[in-house]
């Protein structure tokens, strides 16, 4: 049922991103089916730059303290200096992989008694992804997906995939209008987020899990930029959405060229637990 009512729409508005890409903001529209590449660099086929089983590596009331399966994905829409996948999300690396294959990978993990399953920043495949998704999902085999993404992803996109997931993370950079570019790419980072978040003040599909988590990352020596955003996420989202403040920040990538070449201090990320705590947002602990 879930997927005859739903299977035509989606595969034709994936199919007009495949031959005309606007998945993200950058709106490229590359032809991908003929091998054309955007912004991202993701051309016809899905990269999985790592995937397999791993254990206490994501928030509990994801993971329900048991094994999960990820797959990250090749490529990205942003650029982010201080991205520490930025050997798959960047420059690529990865193995090409089939709908056909994604779709036997998912049904082995299943098989071996995996429940959840984490796709990480997969938004320049999704229309090769939604296939194997909707196949797993017609075959009732037990298992919750969850997208994970930095947001760069257009609303009109969400929409497609929101009864698909049983939980969106998304991953969010705290970076303002003028910094953005240098750190991350693109200029409208949080315009975008601003379109995109109130998405989820709409119900969920039936799941254990959270339909929205978002996890912020602090800047070493930048905490106005997490309090800032702490203070337009308030108007956006309701405050008991889980919030991951995120404390593995780690200099990697390019992030030493742009000028604070440390990791953040305790004391920096107890002041944005503190912070976060008095506007009264739902914490958890990663
Ligand atoms: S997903 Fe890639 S190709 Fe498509 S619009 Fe975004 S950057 Fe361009």
């Amino acid at each position: 049922m879930f997927r005859n009512s739903y299977e035509s729409k989606v595969t034709e508005f994936f199919y007009q991103n495949m031959i005309s890409c606007t998945i993200c903001p950058h709106a490229c529209r590359v032809n991908r089916i003929k091998g054309q590449k955007g912004i991202c660099g993701a051309g016809g086929s899905i990269m999985i730059g790592e995937t397999g089983i791993y254990q206490h590596s994501e928030e509990e009331i994801l993971t329900k303290g048991l094994p999960v399966a990820q797959f990250f994905f090749s490529y990205c829409p942003l650029s982010c200096v201080f991205c520490s996948n930025y050997g798959i999300s960047i420059y690529g690396h990865g193995t090409p992989c089939s709908p056909g294959t994604l779709e036997n990978k998912l049904a082995d993990y299943i098989s071996g008694g995996i429940r959840t399953i984490f796709f990480v920043t997969p938004e320049p495949f999704l229309p090769w992804i939604i296939g194997p998704v909707l196949n797993i999902r017609e075959k009732k085999r037990a298992c919750r997906f969850i997208y994970v993404t930095s947001g760069y992803v257009l609303l009109e996109v969400v929409e497609q995939i929101y009864e698909l997931f049983d939980c969106f993370v998304i991953s969010i950079k705290p970076v303002d209008s003028e910094i953005a570019y240098e750190l991350i790419g693109v200029r409208d980072y949080f315009d975008n987020l601003k379109r995109l978040l109130p998405l989820f003040k709409k119900g969920k599909r039936e799941s254990c899990l959270p339909h929205l988590l978002i996890r912020i990352l602090i800047l070493p020596g930048r905490m106005e930029l997490a309090e800032n955003l702490l203070s337009a996420l308030k108007e956006i989202i309701p405050v008991n959405t889980p919030i991951s403040i995120m404390d593995s920040f780690i200099v990697c990538h390019l992030w030493k060229h742009y000028g604070i070449g440390r990791n953040i201090t305790k004391h920096e990320y107890e002041s944005i637990r503190l912070f976060a705590q008095n506007y009264g947002f739902n914490l958890i602990v990663e």
